[in-house]
């Protein structure tokens, strides 16, 4: 279903390439329609073509905010061939073949210094989207271009097609313009939102309207028979796992990237440089407050096993020697830091497979939206940015913790809301010690916690533990206090908080509630 292509209407705001296409055009037989600036460029250039306001007989006006919005424009587009030449004729419409359209460039106003409210708003193109759907639809008939580099294509078949174009062609024009429009109306929807000025804006989901960008295709998803893509948000929060740019190493893969984000977010909540190594999401070991080389060390002695083929992150910039450290003494998958030193970045370009990504720190935003899919539907819900200060935890047991104890408390139960649920980290001198994650029962998550601590040697008098949740039975602490452990950390809240309570003092335990509860799963 090839179509001779007679009539154009021409209406562009972008006017590279419309001078030859026009003139191609012209060259074709096709008769010109243009609107007020499209056909003044078209005149200067020597070609003849007819006004829009002619063929509407209504003057371009408002501002130009109504030039094409008629029905000799939008019928000429929408006309079906056959079925509706009869009305066609009665109301005297002419068929409009070809629309080579781009719309006000919204975007690039927005980002203009200085733009005022005003200005963006008429920067909302009514009659190009419109004229745009119109001959989309109507793809049977009609062709639409919507971007200078679509012109030589179009002209190219043309020529050799005796003036025509197939309909193959303007399938993919129609696809591609219902693409331009749907891009065009997120922005603005984007942008209207995050203005949020003299309107009411939702509050829910507050930083994204579902607008997302593709970064990137995944070699594969979760595993290698299931497809992966990367999708970030359209305007994606400063500081986000979303803003890094990868320096060196192999393609990114999907679980790289679930577990990079995993360890970045962990690391980034300390304001103490702090390094913070994941394997399958979860925490294996984290320290904070030395230098990196220091953290790292401390971090990988937690679980070195676990630690092997793991993601490993700094909140600080990573120096050459550290990066040594870690690239000659194991396989790693990812590393993360807000920057390096050159040498660092040298260094690793000796392996070849470990990716570097750099990620600009910035402060956390609140109000981000977590989302989960379930079945046919999506589970949503504000980010766990909840953070609990030393005020607020309330000691429950007879003995206190010390001031040390304390601090390590707060930093086992940092961690832990990052540690999959049943979550329990032990900890000592600001570093993880052991931790048990993503058990179905709290106890065998306490025993696992221990084991690790056993294992890498690392229980030493004064040891703290972490729970993400309440203990709901006393054997938590039971195996918390044959590890070794001597103050706990946990929301309180069980229907046994009161045996809870007695088997700490039974064991010579202090314990602090937070009354905020960390499932992460
Ligand atoms: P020109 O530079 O030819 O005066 O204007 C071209 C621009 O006007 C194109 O970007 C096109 O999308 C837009 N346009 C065409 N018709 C209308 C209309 O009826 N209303 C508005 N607001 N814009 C239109």
């Amino acid at each position: 279903n090839t179509r001779r292509v007679r009539r154009a209407l021409l209406s562009v705001s972008d006017k590279t390439g419309l001078v030859a296409l026009a003139q191609a055009l012209a060259a074709q037989g096709v008769t010109l329609i243009s609107t007020g600036g499209t056909a003044k460029a078209l005149r200067e250039a020597g070609l003849a073509v007819q006004d829009v306001s002619d063929v509407t007989g209504f003057p371009e006006m408002m501002d130009g905010r109504v030039k094409t919005l008629h029905p000799k424009v939008h019928g000429g587009l929408l006309g079906r061939a056959g079925l509706d030449d009869a009305v066609m004729a009665e109301h005297d419409i002419e068929a409009i073949d070809l629309l080579v359209l781009n719309l006000y460039p919204f975007e690039a106003v927005s980002k203009k210094p200085g733009v005022t409210f005003d200005e963006l708003i008429e920067n909302i193109d009514i009659g190009g989207p419109a004229m745009l759907r119109s001959a989309a639809k109507n793809f049977a008939r009609v062709a639409v271009a919507t971007d200078p580099a679509q012109y030589e294509a179009l002209i190219d078949e043309m020529k050799s097609n005796d003036g025509a174009l197939g309909g193959k062609t303007r399938w993919q024009l129609s696809v591609a313009a219902f693409n331009n429009v749907a891009q065009y109306d997120a922005r603005i929807s984007d942008l209207l939102s995050s203005l949020g000025e003299g309107v009411e804006v939702a509050t829910f989901p507050a930083q994204s309207n579902g607008n997302f960008v593709k970064v990137m295709d995944l070699r594969y998803g979760e595993n290698p028979h299931q497809q992966g893509a990367f999708y970030r948000d359209l305007q994606p929060a400063a500081g986000s796992l979303a803003t890094f740019t990868q320096l060196q190493g192999k393609e990114l893969s999907f679980n790289n990237l679930a577990d990079a984000d995993a360890a970045w977010e962990c690391v980034r909540q300390f304001d103490a440089p702090a390094c913070v190594i994941v394997k399958h999401a979860n925490p294996c070991g984290v320290a904070v407050g030395v230098a990196p080389g220091d953290a790292y060390e401390l971090a990988y002695a937690t679980d070195p096993t676990s630690a092997f083929g793991g993601i490993i992150a700094f909140n600080t910039k990573l120096d050459a020697a550290t990066a040594k450290t870690i690239l000659d003494r194991q396989f790693v998958e990812v590393l993360i830091a807000p920057d390096y030193d050159e040498a660092a970045i040298e260094y690793a370009k000796k392996k070849a497979n470990v990716r570097v990504l750099r990620i600009p720190m910035a402060p956390r935003s609140s109000g981000f939206i977590d989302v989960k899919r379930v079945g046919s539907g999506l589970l949503m819900q504000t980010a766990d940015d909840r953070e609990v200060t030393r005020e607020e935890l309330k000691v429950v047991s007879q003995l206190a913790p010390t001031d040390k104890q304390m601090d390590d408390l707060l930093f086992a139960w940092r961690v832990a809301k990052f540690v999959k649920s049943n979550a329990i980290v032990y900890a000592k001198d600001h570093r993880t010690i052991g931790i048990g994650a993503g058990q179905m029962s709290r106890v065998v998550s306490a025993k696992i916690a221990g084991l690790k601590a056993d294992e890498a040697g690392l229980i030493v008098p004064g040891s703290v533990m972490a729970s993400d949740a309440f203990f709901p039975f006393r054997d938590g602490i039971d195996a918390a206090a044959e590890a070794g452990i001597k103050a706990v950390i946990q929301p309180g809240g069980s229907m046994r908080d009161n045996e809870v309570i007695a088997a700490a003092d039974e064991h010579g335990l202090a314990m602090v509630f937070t009354g905020i509860r960390h499932f992460r799963h």
